[in-house]
């Protein structure tokens, strides 16, 4: 089974909503790939912007989060269907400044899984390493259970629709990418234990991203590996080398 490249680009806290129009407007003719499914994640009051401005492309939206329950009391949070009623179609959940910075766990990773999931959000579950515990030799146990976590109650059926994007937290915005052999050990664990978990059937439809300092003079090795099906991009996705990332070929 051929799974579809998937190239993501998370705008992380940048970019206005005048900025977003610019941006996508700039990109636009760049990230034409009838091979590869191109998603920008921009910041919440940036989206109907972005949806505006990506009319007419194969660009889709996503969003950088959620909260796990459907309205109420919870100040500052953004419901699903709020995302889904402008036209959001991916979530990123867990991204590790999330957790870093904002006390995110594997369990509230769970909860915004299952409830993108019954919004029919697509989630882009974030799991990935410290420079330390990849020292202590602990990232493939690690990773397999941050994934085992994400995936509690997630039907097989949904489960091979999911975006999982393997970010070793090293190297996120630090210039250190992770060779294409360890990004592609880590992704094939990643798929190990989705085959576990599930099926095999499961685990070869299921798209694994590598993400940390992708840009186009590494992208074409890196999702040449097999088990790596694209890329979660940060810095990169705001410039236009992001066109060369998706045409990496
Ligand atoms: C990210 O934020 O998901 C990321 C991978 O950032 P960068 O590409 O800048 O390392």
């Amino acid at each position: 089974m051929m799974r579809k490249k998937i190239v993501a680009g998370n705008w992380k806290m940048n970019k206005t909503p005048s900025e977003t129009v610019e941006l996508i407007k700039a990109l636009k003719p760049l990230v034409k790939n009838d091979e590869v499914d191109v998603v920008f994640c921009t910041p919440f009051v940036s989206l109907v912007s972005a949806i505006e401005a990506a009319k007419g492309s194969d660009i889709a939206i996503g969003a950088q989060n959620m909260y796990y329950e459907e309205s109420g009391a919870y100040t500052g949070e953004v419901a699903p269907n709020m995302l889904t009623e402008i036209g959001v179609q991916y979530v990123v959940i867990g991204h590790s400044e999330r957790r870093a910075y904002f006390s995110e766990t594997d369990e509230t990773v769970n909860k915004k899984v299952l409830k993108a999931i019954e919004h029919k959000l697509i989630p882009i579950v974030c799991v990935g390493e410290t420079l330390e515990q990849r020292e202590q030799g602990i990232t493939v146990d690690l990773v397999r259970l941050q994934t085992k976590i994400a995936l509690k109650n997630v039907s097989k059926e949904d489960a091979m629709k999911m975006v999982i994007a393997y970010e070793p937290i090293w190297a996120i915005g630090t210039g250190k990418t992770a060779t294409s052999q360890q990004a592609e050990e880590v992704c094939a664990a990643i798929r190990q234990v989705v085959s576990e978990i599930y099926d095999q059937e499961t685990a070869q439809a299921v798209r694994i991203q590598y993400g940390g300092s992708v840009k186009s003079a590494n992208a074409k090795e890196l999702f040449s590996m097999p088990n790596i099906d694209g890329g979660l991009v940060g810095g990169a996705s705001l410039t236009t080398d992001f066109g060369n990332i998706v045409n990496y070929k």
